[in-house]
């Protein structure tokens, strides 16, 4: 059978990763989105298994000894990862996993998984960025100032993708997203079974 594609969408954040992402899977009922596991205490609301697998911090500590990530990270003082688990079932079965994650995680899972398609979301311009982080209001002018230096940052590690969009319209970038994954799904190198001698 042929395998699903593992399809990362990164960028800095306020790039409209989140956005872009409910919106392809609204369209898209095919793609499962990969969910990741946490220490941090569930949110109202949050199930487990839908939004986080939620996980003491000793039994985070056990998976992660058992190499069950393909990447973790420890946010905010709270454990954060992908399970290589969930990804592989899923791809196996031929499903397509998309994994919505920060530009640092991304490239971890690039190095566990090359043959996954990495697509970085790129914003606008910078002014735009800015404009976007600042209408959250949700961060002081310390915290924007930091995260735009960091955006700036990553904007220099888009070379290590595949493929860089640019987060103009929400229904072109999915649209720009599908065309990716069919071309993607017709590279020879995803048939071996077909190109066996
Ligand atoms: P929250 O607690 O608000 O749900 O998420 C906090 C941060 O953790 C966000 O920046 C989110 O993108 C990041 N995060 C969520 N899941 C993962 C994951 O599996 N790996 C990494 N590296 N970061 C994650």
């Amino acid at each position: 059978m042929v395998k699903g594609l593992l399809i990362v969408l990164s960028g800095p954040s306020g790039t409209g990763k989140g956005t872009v992402c409910k919106a392809l899977l609204k369209k898209r009922k095919d793609i499962s989105l990969s969910v990741s596991c946490t220490t941090r205490a569930p949110r109202a609301g949050e199930k487990d298994g839908v939004s986080y697998f939620f996980k003491t911090r000793e039994e985070f500590e056990k998976l992660i000894e058992k190499d069950a990530f393909l990447e973790y990270a420890d946010v905010f003082s709270n454990y954060y990862g992908t399970p290589k688990s969930f990804v592989d079932a899923a791809i196996d079965e031929g499903k397509d996993v998309l994994l919505e994650i920060d530009v640092q995680g991304a490239l971890k899972v690039k190095a566990a998984y090359p043959q996954g398609v990495y697509i970085f979301l790129v914003p606008p311009s910078m002014e735009e960025l800015e404009n976007r982080i600042r209408s959250r209001g949700t961060e002081t002018a310390e915290q924007i100032e930091a995260r735009l230096g960091k955006a700036s940052a990553e904007m220099k590690l888009m070379k290590k993708y595949d493929y860089r969009i640019v987060n103009d319209s929400v229904d072109d970038v999915v649209n720009r997203i599908e065309a990716i994954m069919t071309a993607e799904k017709l590279r020879v190198s995803r048939h071996e079974d077909e190109t066996k001698e």
